[in-house]
C-alpha cells in the first residue's frame, strides 16, 4: 500500500560463512548496483565477518548487520561483543532475541529488551525477533505469546529507523514449514496494533518482517500479506541467487 514502509529483506547467516564467502556478498552488491531494488537489502554475517563485509559494502546499496550483542558497553564479559563494537566494525543493525538465542542461550524477554536498548544506544537498528513454539500454536496461544514477547522485549521508546520486528514462528525456522498467509496476517496485525499503541507516529512505519523458511518459491505469497514489510531469511540467504530471488518478490 502507498503508505507502507519500504520493505527490508535481511539475511541471517547464523554460524555460517568463512572469509571466502564474501563472494556471495559481492554478487549481491553487483546486482544491487545494476538495478534499482524497491527494497532495502541487509546481510547479517557472523561477527568474524562483519568488519570485512562492511568494508566491501561501503557505498553500496546493502547494509551489514550482526546477529547478537551484549547489553553492556564494555567490561569483563569473555567472548561477548557489545553493540558499540559492532557499530565500530561497520554494522548498522543487530538481530536480538532470535529464537536460537532464546533457546540455546536462555535469553529472556528482559535480556532481549536490554540488548535492543543497547543497540539503539550504540546507534544500531535493533531487529527484535519474536515467535511462538509449535506447542503454543497447537494450544491456541500464539497471539498471547506474541503479545507477551512484545510487552517484554521492546524498548520503551520506539522509532521506525531504530527498530524492526521479525515475526519468526519457532516451528517454521529451518523446517520448510510456513504458516498460512492468513495466520501470518493475524500475527502481523497484532504486532502493528501493539506498535501503534506504543507510538502513534512511529508505530505505523516500523517494519515488521516475516521469517521462517522463506525461499524464492514462497516469498511472493508471504510478502503480499498485509503488514508484512519484508523478510528475515536464514538458509536461503547464504547464496546470492536465492537471496536475490527472495528480494525479487518485490
Ligand atoms: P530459515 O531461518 O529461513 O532458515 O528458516 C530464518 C531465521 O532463523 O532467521
Amino acid at each position: 500500500m502507498a503508505n507502507d514502509p519500504r520493505p527490508l529483506v535481511a539475511g541471517n547467516w547464523k554460524m555460517n560463512g568463512l572469509r571466502g564467502s564474501i563472494s556471495e556478498l559481492e554478487a549481491i552488491i553487483a546486482d544491487a548496483q545494476a538495478r534499482p531494488w524497491p527494497v532495502d537489502l541487509m546481510i547479517c554475517p557472523p561477527a568474524t565477518l562483519v568488519c570485512a563485509f562492511a568494508k566491501a559494502a561501503a557505498g553500496a546499496k546493502i547494509a551489514i548487520g550482526a546477529q547478537d550483542c551484549h547489553a553492556e558497553v564494555s567490561g569483563a564479559f569473555t567472548g561477548d561483543i557489545s553493540a558499540e563494537m559492532l557499530k565500530d566494525a561497520g554494522a548498522s543493525a543487530v538481530i536480538v532475541g532470535h529464537s536460537e538465542r532464546r533457546t540455546y542461550h536462555g535469553e529472556t524477554d528482559d535480556m532481549v529488551k536490554a540488548k535492543a536498548k543497547a543497540a539503539n544506544r550504540a546507534g544500531l537498528t535493533a531487529i527484535v525477533c519474536i515467535g511462538e513454539t509449535y506447542e503454543e500454536r497447537e494450544a491456541g496461544a500464539t497471539i498471547s505469546r506474541i503479545e507477551r514477547q512484545l510487552a517484554g522485549s521492546l524498548p520503551e521508546t520506539i522509532d521506525a529507523v531504530k527498530l524492526v520486528i521479525a515475526y519468526e514462528p519457532v516451528w517454521a525456522i529451518g523446517t520448510g514449514l510456513t504458516p498460512t498467509p492468513k495466520d501470518v496476517e493475524q500475527v502481523h496485525q497484532t504486532i502493528r496494533k501493539h506498535l501503534v499503541s506504543l507510538d502513534k507516529s512511529s508505530g505505523p512505519t516500523v517494519r515488521i518482517l516475516y521469517g521462517g523458511s522463506v525461499k524464492p518459491s514462497n516469498a511472493k505469497e508471504l510478502m503480499a500479506v498485509p503488514n508484512v514489510n519484508g523478510a528475515l531469511v536464514g538458509g536461503a540467504s547464504l547464496t546470492a541467487k536465492d537471496f536475490l530471488g527472495i528480494a525479487a518478490a518485490y
